[in-house]
């Protein structure tokens, strides 16, 4: 028996909540402390610029400063994640829309939650926002390992992978982000696809910044609807609206 139901795939940092408002800038300043610290020739912590350049420079060319950092400073990837997002009170920090509960209820079929922010964030955010209970799984950064690799969003490896475990034609599946390149790779694979944009930061460097977030540095007023994206909403409330579009006619 086919699948009839579909398989949403949520984002979370800057699709279900706001990131860009506290946390993003939080990690944003510890990552940099601790890239200094790793690029330390013996004169003490890196400088401002080295440290800007190799961060964006890795989240540019891996999808993710923390690929970088593993690949050219062998960094343990738990170490990485867990100084980067350490916060002194991490609810004050959220922001998000109201009624986020009611809306994945009443969306049909299956959630998982997708998320290249590590599982100890990304699981407290989603108890604050009240939302775990709506998600039948939840993958973080450390479940995303394709043959031993990490392979965070937007491999199609790790795509691929999560097709194929949960034994859903890509078709039935459709990913929830605000970030352009995962809904592009995504969209090469045959899911459907659903760009958020409320949160997208019109000043690319609080967005594009940080290893959670692919974010594309694209400003409010160029965000145009590229051919990858099936629906674009600015908020996930308007998901319902355009249901048809995004699950088919056949079911
Ligand atoms: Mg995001």
């Amino acid at each position: 028996m086919p699948k009839l139901s579909p398989l949403w795939l949520f984002d979370l940092d800057n699709t279900l909540h706001d990131a860009s408002h506290a946390i993003f800038p939080a990690i944003t300043t510890n990552m940099n402390a601790f890239i200094a610290q790793t690029l330390n020739k013996g004169n003490g912590p890196a400088d401002t610029q080295t440290v800007n350049t190799a961060r964006l420079l890795y989240l540019q060319r891996y999808g993710a400063t923390l690929l970088g950092m593993i690949k050219h400073h062998a960094v343990r990837a738990e170490e990485f994640l867990h100084d980067t997002h350490q916060f002194d009170d991490l609810r004050s920090m959220i922001r998000a829309e109201r009624g986020l509960a009611r809306l994945l209820k009443r969306l049909p079929g299956r959630k998982i939650l997708l998320t290249n922010g590590p599982q100890r964030y990304s699981r407290e955010v989603m108890r604050h926002l009240g939302l775990h209970r709506y998600f039948a799984k939840h993958i973080a950064i450390e479940s995303m390992h394709v043959h031993r690799q990490l392979r965070p969003k937007p491999s199609k490896l790790l795509l691929r992978k999560l097709m194929r475990q949960e034994r859903i034609a890509p078709h039935r599946c459709i990913l929830v982000e605000d970030t352009s390149k995962t809904l592009k790779a995504a969209k090469a694979l045959g899911l459907r696809t659903a760009w958020v944009t409320r949160y997208l930061a019109v000043r690319s460097d609080v967005n594009a910044n940080t290893q959670t977030s692919l974010a594309p540095k694209i400003a409010i007023t160029t965000t145009k609807r590229p051919v990858y994206i099936d629906v674009k909403v600015k908020s996930v409330h308007h998901l319902f609206d355009n249901l048809r579009r995004l699950t088919g006619t056949s079911f």
